[in-house]
């Protein structure tokens, strides 16, 4: 847990975040300032800055999380397609640096 993180924190409890999804790995949330009809982060619970750092462990659990996306497609609403989107590093619009993959879906999503 990194001390000045908004996403260790409310993964620690101390923001307020309704979680769609939680198990050992990662939580699932709703954006709180959505780009899309359906915009949700996917946050692992390992604080590390971005897929920069990822390491081999870190990148297993990544995949681990990836696979339980697949799972919960339906559940989450988002069976019908979506985007996942990156950003690393203040030029490509990091603002949150903990590690996070957006979900973009609906029935609108932006395009680049
Ligand atoms: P990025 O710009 O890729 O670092 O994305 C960070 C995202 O976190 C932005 O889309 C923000 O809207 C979102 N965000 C920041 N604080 C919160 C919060 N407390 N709850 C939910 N989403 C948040």
């Amino acid at each position: 847990m990194e001390k000045d993180c908004v996403f260790c924190k409310i993964i620690n409890g101390e923001i307020p975040a309704k979680r769609l999804y939680e198990d050992e790995k990662m939580i699932i949330i709703r954006d709180i300032n959505p780009k899309a009809e359906t915009h949700l982060l996917l946050i692992p619970k390992e604080h590390y800055a971005d897929v920069a750092s990822l390491n081999e462990r870190t990148a297993a659990d990544l995949g681990q999380c990836l696979l339980k996306l697949r799972e919960l497609q339906d559940v989450l609403g988002i069976g019908g397609g979506f985007r996942l989107i990156v950003n690393k590093g203040v030029r490509a619009g990091q603002t949150v640096f903990h590690l996070h993959i957006h979900i973009l879906a609906g029935r609108r999503i932006p395009g680049f």
